[in-house]
């Protein structure tokens, strides 16, 4: 059967095809090194799961509503004030099926055939093809490497048409770790305002920042912005709870109300044991959250300062999110390699390391490396990186 145009325009994931790959590998007995992962390796805390068993018993196992429990929005609305400053009516938000639905409802919800988004490179591998899925059109917009891979606003004026309808901002960036301060997000701001873009800030990883630094919302920086904004976040990464699936948008009520029909008709309501367990995560204690964060933080440390040892490899140090996004292309070279993407494949081949390639990500000069698996896992995967360079100098 011939199948729809939207599903054929699909960009086929690079993220997948090495892991696909990996996995290959390690069937056949080889002892594979993957750092591919796109989540936390502990377990989700103890008080959440407990809390969602206690809930089944007590017989919340029906539908909710299709946005999501009333009780559960007063939650994020709380966190959202505690965390942002930012006061939101449970008229104004959603809570889905993980951040990744959010989003994709979000498109669903404003774009017609020919809205321009505009997609900061490097980016996660979701945005360009939700876009396409909603038809609207991904214009990239690249985050220069010398300036941390962030767009500046200079940048952002020169991408702006009468189409654009969206800019999607990602701090802390998946794959870069980069984090916005809040004078970049300030000017960025002011020309969303001034040609009435409306941003889409992705802040998913918000609660993993390193180094001291903040993380600012762009919505706290003033109403007019907070306006403008559609916040989009959830659990999955900062209460290592990828599997439950919750994640929310807080913004205008009109757009959110759009979006909560749309869902009424695909997921019908976020899975209500994982709302109980949500209800857990937001209302209970905070202190395992910040334990992961020292753990990904001294990990970071660690893994960063052994990688810009390896020859050929130089690194943006990140500030956030749990990957660091090394540019490669002079190991390449080195190695007599022609391309980052067969440098990978090489590498993968021979010492049973797996790398994302930067060129799913809109970044073909770089590799991205997760280090939400165990120190010493990380450590001996840049040895061996390490081991390949040197063999082919
Ligand atoms: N946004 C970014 C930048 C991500 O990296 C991810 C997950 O990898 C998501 C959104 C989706 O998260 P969720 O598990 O809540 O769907």
């Amino acid at each position: 059967m011939k199948l729809a145009k939207r599903v054929e325009a699909l960009t086929p994931s690079t993220t997948l095809a090495i892991t696909a790959k990996a996995n290959q590998l390690k069937a056949e007995g080889h002892d594979v090194i993957a750092l591919g992962a796109g989540e936390p390796d502990f377990n989700t805390p103890i008080h959440i799961i407990e809390a969602a068993y206690e809930s089944m018993k007590e017989g919340h196992t029906k539908y909710t509503a299709s946005g999501g429990l009333l009780s559960l929005k007063k939650a994020i609305a709380n966190k959202l004030k505690q965390d942002q400053g930012l006061t939101y009516e449970t008229s104004e938000i959603i809570v889905s099926t993980g951040a990744k639905h959010s989003l994709y409802s979000l498109f669903q919800a404003i774009l017609d055939e020919g809205d321009e988004v505009i997609i900061p490179i490097p980016y996660w591998v979701s945005y360009p093809e939700q876009v396409k899925l909603a038809d609207g059109t991904p214009v990239y917009l690249e985050g220069k490497e010398e300036n941390g891979f962030k767009i500046t606003a200079e940048d952002l004026k020169k991408v702006i048409t009468k189409q654009t309808k969206a800019l999607v901002l990602n701090s802390p960036s998946n794959p870069t770790g980069s984090l916005y301060s809040a004078e970049e997000l300030r000017a960025i701001g002011e020309v969303c305002l001034e040609h009435d873009v409306l941003i889409v800030s992705d802040e998913i990883y918000e609660k993993l920042v390193y180094g001291g630094v903040k993380h600012t919302s762009i919505a706290e920086l003033s109403p007019e912005l907070k306006k403008q904004t559609i916040i989009i976040n959830g659990l999955s990464k900062s209460h290592a709870m990828t599997g439950w699936r919750i994640g929310f948008a807080a913004g205008d009520a009109k757009i959110i109300k759009a979006m909560t029909n749309l869902d009424s008709h695909s997921t019908s309501n976020p899975t209500t044991t994982s709302q109980h367990g949500a209800l857990a995560a937001y209302n209970g204690t905070q202190e395992p959250v910040e334990e992961m964060r020292q753990a990904f933080e001294e990990r970071m440390n660690k893994v960063y300062d052994r990688l810009i040892t390896i020859p050929g490899i130089t690194c943006v140090k990140p500030n956030g999110a749990f990957y660091l996004f090394p540019n490669a292309t002079e190991a390449v070279r080195m190695t007599g390699y022609n391309t980052v993407d067969e440098w990978v494949e090489a590498l993968l081949e021979e010492e049973k390391v797996a790398l994302v390639p930067g060129s799913g990500f809109g970044a073909p000069d770089n590799v991205r490396l997760s280090y939400a698996t165990s120190l010493d896992t990380i450590m001996a995967a840049l040895d061996r990186i390490e081991r390949f360079i040197n063999s082919k100098r």
